[in-house]
Parts: C-alpha cells; structure tokens; sequence
C-alpha cells in the first residue's frame, strides 16, 4: 500500500469512531430514555479515547514525515498532485493540533470543562456571576495553555481563532468587524427612525402537527435528500453528520412563536445540504478531506438559506400559499407583504440567539471585543459584567436587567469555546459574498428565488462551496469562488437594500 493510501486508511478509521460518536450523541438528544445518560457518557467517554488514540498513533506522523508534510510545508513537495497536498495540509494540522496538547492537560481540560458547564448553568439559573467566576477564570487559564501548546510564540487569542477559521487573527477580523459595526449602527439608527413593523400575527398559536408539516415541505423545496438524513425535534436545533450518506438536522416548535421552527429548519438544512455536497469520490470520502473548510464557512450555508433565500419577498412569493394551508387558520388574513416584513423586523433586544439580521452581527462583535480582552488580560473577568452592559449599551442601546441576560447567556466561554463567536457573523459576510458572485457569475439568485428556482442556487454553491470540503482554507476559498478576500460590503450594502425596502426610507 502506498502511503498516501495507508494514511487514507488510517484517516477512514478515525472518522468511522467520529461518525459512531456522532449516533450515539444524536441518539442522546433525541431518543435516548433519561435512565441511560451515565452508560452513554461512558460509552462516549470510550469512544472518544479510542478516536484521541487512533488520531495520535505515531503511524500518522511518520507517513506524513515521509510523505514530506512537516509543521513549515504542511502540504509537502510541489510534485505531488493537487489534491494530495491539500490532504497532506488537513492531516498535518489535526495530527499536530492532537498531539500538541499533553494527555494530563487533555484529560485535565475534559473534566474542568464539565465541571465548568454545570457551574454556568447553575449560575444563569440564579443570576449569580459571582457563583461562576472562579470556573470561568479557570477555563480562561486552560484556553491559555492550549494556546501555549499549539503555537507558543503566537498571540494566544489568534491561535485559538485559528482552530476555527484557519489562518483568521484578531486584527484581521478586527478590521471587517470595525468596518461593519460603523456601517450596522447606522443602519440601526435608519430603522429606529420609521415606525415599528407590527408582527403580532406570528405569535398566533400554532399546533405542533402544522408546523411538522411545513418543515417537511421546506426541507423538501430545498432539495434536502431524506434518504441520506431525517429531521428530529430537540431543545436546540442543531445539524449532525453520522456518515458521508447520514447527516441529520434537529429542529425546535414552539406552539406561540412557529417562525421558530420554520427558519430552524431552514438554517439546519442549510448545513445539511453543505456536509451533503461534499465531493464523493474516493480522495474524500471517509478522509478528513470530507469536512467544511471552516465554521464561518459552514454558517455561511445555513444563514444564506435561512436569511437571503427564506427571509426573502420572493421565497414566500413562492411558498406563503403553503404555509397558509399548513398552519391554517393561523395566517388567514395575513398577506405577502405583511408576512415579509414581520419576520423581518428589526428590534435591539438582549439575547443574542433571538437577534434579527441586522442587530445579531453586533452581539457576536461585543463578544469578539470582550473574549479578546480577557485573552489579552485588558480585561479582568471580575470586570465582565460591567463591560459586557456597557458594550449592550454602546452597540445596541439596551442594557441588560441582570447578568442571566448578560453575560451568561451563552454557554460558549464556559465551556472554553473562545474564539469561536466570530464564526457566527463571519458566516454572514461570506453569504452575501457567495450571492453576489452568482450575480457576477451570470446567475440571478433573487429571480431564481422568485421564480421557484432554488436548484440553480444550490447547484451553484455545490459546485463552488460543497464540493470542495476541506480542500481549501476559508481564506483561500472565498479569493478563488469569489476574486477577491472577504469584504464585509456585500453584506452591508445587501442589508441596506433589504431594509430601505422593509422599513421604507
Ligand atoms: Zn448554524
């Protein structure tokens, strides 16, 4: 066996433990009956061993030594083809990030991380920050020696963005977040102005069965293949990938808010239909190849369905009449143009997940500001709240009531998820990225929409995005589909022409 050969085959093990890992916790979410959850831990638990062992055998290291992949060329000699290089570079980055960390450390972390998430949930439920300090002192200390481990002479801050958007600093994202914060806050400003869209009607009650039933529909218009995955209900919508042919969505119905599950679904399909589109040929399939290039770029996916396409005039052009029908009565009465508007409604509210288009990138920018500070010791973590207020109050105008709709309202940083905030608004600025190369490509995505078209968009971003999986840095992705870097303008100028329209100014 050659050795490219031989580390595919060691790779194809590594994901077939991933992809087992990955049943067993959607089973955990959705079906599992409450008794199991200490054996289901310990199976987990086992698995994941077995994965840290396989994905840190020596083996790894010396075919890709021998291969000419090292820390410097990740990607080994320019003779090799194409696609062996990238492979070379993916491998590299995982098998150094894996064994750059000592076991004590790893295994340290495992156990402080759910210790600090059960502190944090504690805490939200009281109001009580004091209570969860310490715990998010430690694990900020942690996220400190991981950064220290995998690149010690780099900004811990940029090493630990780097685990999500390859090759992202701070003070690159620092600059398109600049840029777009000026430009989102007045845009706010510009809505504040107008009167303030009624939206009452989606608060109508609205049985779980019609919901059901619409979500199936949109998941079929969105051509998401139910043969290769299935929608499922949990607290937290969420997107699972148990197999190259296996990647299942979750979705959430709430009887008086039902745009909850409708654009739920959407956003999960989105991702869905990414992991779907990766290219299935032999150089990806069961390889670490078979992955999204980044976070950001996976939410690219999820936000250009769930907000271009299905926040859009001409999507409910197409598909309102069903929803009509679907949910009757709950709509009757209600016309396009109203229903457009009202789940487009812009309000500065305090929680980030509930945040509309145009307010959620200044939530995600706040906490980029925050957890950079904390990384760099600008702020201390006794500090938070009272930074945390003030930054709701300077980019949004609202100040929370209490810190359970502050600054412990996520569970990220409690869990040592630092660095991973920025995917959330990165992900939009390479949507509308993607929309307007279609455009610059010949395609028209908005008349495609309105025409019912949705297969043109998506064979489009097959091609372009899917196909390619892992193949790419994000950086690099969004220069060769697009021409140019990522530039927070086509987002901006997307949203203002949106809203000129729904607020009418
Ligand atoms: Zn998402």
């Amino acid at each position: 066996m050659k050795p490219i050969e031989r580390l595919r085959a060691l790779d194809a093990e590594s994901k077939l433990l991933e992809h087992i890992g990955a049943a067993l916790g959607w089973d955990q979410e959705t079906y599992m009956p409450s008794g199991a959850i200490e054996e289901r831990a310990d199976q987990l638990a086992f698995i994941e061993a077995l994965a840290h062992e396989k994905a840190t055998a020596p083996e790894i290291g010396d075919l890709l030594g021998a291969l000419g992949s090292t820390g410097e060329n990740p990607g080994g000699p320019e003779s090799l083809p194409t696609i062996d290089r990238a492979y070379l570079r993916v491998l590299r980055r995982k098998y150094d990030q894996a064994t750059k960390l000592p076991v004590e450390l790893v295994s340290e972390l495992a156990k402080a991380t759910s210790l600090s998430q059960a502190a944090w949930a504690e805490a939200r439920k009281n109001d009580d920050f004091k209570a969860f300090e310490p715990y998010l002192t430690k694990m900020l200390g942690y996220q400190k020696r991981v950064a220290a481990c995998l690149a010690p002479d780099a900004k811990p801050y940029d090493t630990l963005l780097d685990q999500y958007e390859e090759g992202a600093t701070e003070a690159q994202i620092a600059s398109v977040f600049g840029a777009l914060r000026t430009d989102l806050v007045l845009l706010l400003d510009k809505i504040r102005g107008r009167p303030q869209i009624d939206d009452s009607f989606l608060r109508r009650r609205s049985p779980v069965d019609g919901q059901a039933k619409a979500s199936e529909y949109l998941m079929k218009v969105l051509s998401y293949d139910t043969s290769r995955g299935r929608l499922d209900t949990t607290a937290h919508p969420f997107t699972t990938t148990l197999g190259g042919s296996d990647v299942r969505i979750t979705t959430r119905y709430d009887e008086d808010f039902f745009p909850s599950s409708v654009f739920s679904t959407i956003h999960e399909t989105g991702h869905a239909l990414y992991e779907l589109g990766i290219d299935p040929s032999p150089e990806y399939r069961r390889t670490s190849l078979a992955e999204a290039s980044s976070m950001a770029v996976h939410e690219s996916q999820s936000r250009l369905w769930e907000n271009t396409v299905g926040r859009s005039l001409g999507f409910w052009l197409q598909h309102l009449p069903m929803l009509k029908q679907t949910l009757s009565p709950v709509l009757d009465g209600v016309g396009l143009e109203d229903f457009y508007r009202a789940v487009n409604r812009v309000e500065p509210s305090l929680v980030r997940v509930e945040a509309d288009e145009v307010t959620y990138g200044l939530h995600v920018i706040l906490r980029f500001e925050l957890e950079g500070r904390l990384l760099s010791g600008d702020l201390a973590v006794s500090d938070l709240p009272a930074a945390w207020n003030e930054g709701m109050r300077r980019l949004l105008g609202v100040v929370p009531p209490d810190d359970a709709s502050g600054c412990l309202q996520d569970i990220h940083w409690a869990i040592g998820l630092f660095g991973y905030f920025p995917s959330y608004a990165l992900g939009n600025l390479y949507g509308a990225q993607w929309w307007d190369a279609m455009k610059a490509q010949g395609l028209d995505p908005k008349e495609a929409v309105e025409l019912g078209d949705l297969g043109s968009i998506l064979s489009w971003l097959r091609t372009n995005v899917h196909k390619p999986g892992a193949m790419y840095k994000p950086g690099e992705l969004v220069e060769r589909v697009t021409g140019s870097p990522l530039d927070p303008s086509h987002f901006v100028r997307y949203l203002n022409d949106k809203y000129a329209g729904v607020y009418g100014f």
